[in-house]
């Protein structure tokens, strides 16, 4: 069915390709404008995060996978490890494992070049979506409707005609200064300080090695640092450091190894320094989660919208962003699903957009507020949550339940209120309320070596 003639994606990451896969399903034509030359799998100018560890959430895997069937086993197929996540993988927390148990979710690991690569090739093969090179300018229009923009080319800049201009820029989006320009309003943004330095190095990977498991991801613990090494194409281990507040991870290869003895759980630590290196370790700066409030506007013009990095940027350390950027793909869909044509999309994709992005933002935002440098409101709601949350963190390194639920609600793929359904409440007060044994206080075992076979969650 195509409702409308031409729809122009802006950006082609993650968010952009898959608004072009479900925009084809509603406008004869899909142009998708993007600065970069984009082929093969080399990390480009325009995402420079790519260089950067990137955990697909189940949530994400599951949308990306009903809009792209197939999708899991072709990125199997070109080199991506499949585990379940914590019968597969590790996930430490508050310097606690999380109990290994099963979880029902599926992790597929590999770069964000490789799991980008595979999804513009299969937009692209979608009839109707095309991808043109070009830098996008400005929006042509007035406050109540946008009918084109200009972008800059080879040829120079041009003007381009669309019934609907979808943004997916990114975290670098310019639609606030597009809106003012056209006399429209831009957006108020919530932003919080978190000061997060990154350094990431590729390892050759050594047959066994942690145990056999495909991933470990270390939360940032009290300290602020944490980190994680997981198992991509090519049988290497893509490691990422963090630390907030300015506190980042050195780049030097000793300064990168000792950073990794500092942090709550040994195993990255243990890679590092018994693995060889494929490069040299490389550093990203994020300053703070940004979060753009559209669905707060009295009006938006007809013919536009923002969505992905460019609506909310999450901070990277739960890895929310693809995921999210799926969901609001999937609120796209069904909005486009009501009528392509009418002006009220851009506002009514803006409200249910605005629902999928809360309840990712709660979750990061409380967290990154348990850090008491971190500037930002704490409500009581905030306190409590947080005392909650530390309580399921020590509940989930005992109880195969608790972890379960956990890593599904941190998966996106049950709502944060599973943690508060009484059955597993009942758990998380009486099995979180003692501190549990640390690793150093396990005498640098990890729980893997206490208890190494998986426990089945009990109902
Ligand atoms: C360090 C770091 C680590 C991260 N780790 C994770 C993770 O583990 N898991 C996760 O889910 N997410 C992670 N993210 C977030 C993730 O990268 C994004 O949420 C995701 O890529 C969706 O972003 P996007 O497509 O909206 O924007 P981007 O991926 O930034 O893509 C924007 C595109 O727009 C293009 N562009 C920009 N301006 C113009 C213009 N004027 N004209 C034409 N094209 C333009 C760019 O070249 C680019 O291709 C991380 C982010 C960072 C910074």
């Amino acid at each position: 069915m195509t409702e409308g003639r031409h729809a122009v994606v802006l950006g082609a990451g993650i968010a952009g390709l898959l608004a072009a896969r479900v925009l084809s399903e509603h406008f004869a034509q899909v142009t998708i404008v993007e600065r970069d030359i984009v082929e093969g799998t080399g990390v480009r100018r325009g995402v420079p995060q790519a260089r950067h560890l990137h955990g697909l959430l189940d949530r994400g895997r599951t949308i990306i996978e009903q809009l792209y069937p197939g999708f899991t086993s072709e990125l199997a197929g070109r080199g991506a490890t499949t585990a379940e996540a914590l019968v597969g993988t590790r996930w430490y927390v508050g310097g606690l494992r999380v109990a290994p148990t099963s979880t029902g979710l599926t992790s597929v690991i590999a770069t964000r070049p490789l799991l980008e690569s595979v999804l513009r090739q299969r937009t692209l093969a979608t009839p109707g979506v095309r991808l043109c090179e070009g830098v996008a300018g400005g929006l042509i229009g007035d406050a109540d409707r946008v009918h084109g923009m200009t972008v800059s080319g080879a040829y120079g800049a041009q003007a381009h005609a669309a019934d609907l201009i979808v943004d997916a820029t990114g975290r670098g989006s310019r639609a606030p200064m597009w809106l003012t320009a056209l006399g429209a309003q831009a957006p108020a943004e919530e932003r919080l300080e978190v000061d997060l330095g990154y350094a990431s190095r590729m390892f050759r990977r050594i047959p066994g090695q942690l145990g056999g498991h495909s991933s470990v991801i270390i939360s940032t613990g009290a300290n602020g640092r944490g980190g994680g090494a997981v198992r991509v194409e090519g049988d290497r281990w893509h490691v990422t450091l963090a630390g907030m507040l300015g506190d980042h991870p050195p780049t030097d290869p000793e300064g990168f190894a000792a950073f990794a003895r500092s942090i709550s759980a040994p195993d990255i630590h243990d890679l590092v320094t018994a693995s060889e290196p494929l490069d040299d370790a490389v550093p990203h700066r994020f300053r703070a989660p940004v979060r753009r409030r559209f669905e707060r506007l009295a009006a938006v013009p007809a013919g536009f919208l923002v969505l992905g990095d460019a609506l909310c940027s999450f901070n990277p350390l739960y890895a929310q962003g693809m995921a999210v950027a799926a969901q609001q793909a999937l609120a796209l869909r069904d909005c486009l699903a009501g009528g392509a044509a009418t002006d009220e999309l851009p506002a009514r994709f803006y409200c249910a957009a605005g629902k999928v992005v809360d309840d990712a933002w709660q979750l990061a935002a409380g967290a990154d507020l348990s850090h008491p440098g971190v500037l930002g409101p704490r409500t009581l709601r905030t306190r409590l949550t947080n005392a909650y949350v530390a309580r399921v963190h020590r509940a989930a390194h005992v109880d195969p339940l608790v972890a379960r639920t956990f890593l599904r609600v941190a998966n996106l793929v049950e709502a944060p209120t599973a943690l508060l359904h009484p059955r597993t409440a009942r758990r998380i007060m009486l099995r979180g309320n003692g501190k549990a044994a640390t690793v150093a206080e396990l005498g640098g075992q990890t729980f893997a070596d206490r208890t190494p076979t998986l426990i089945e969650p009990t109902r």
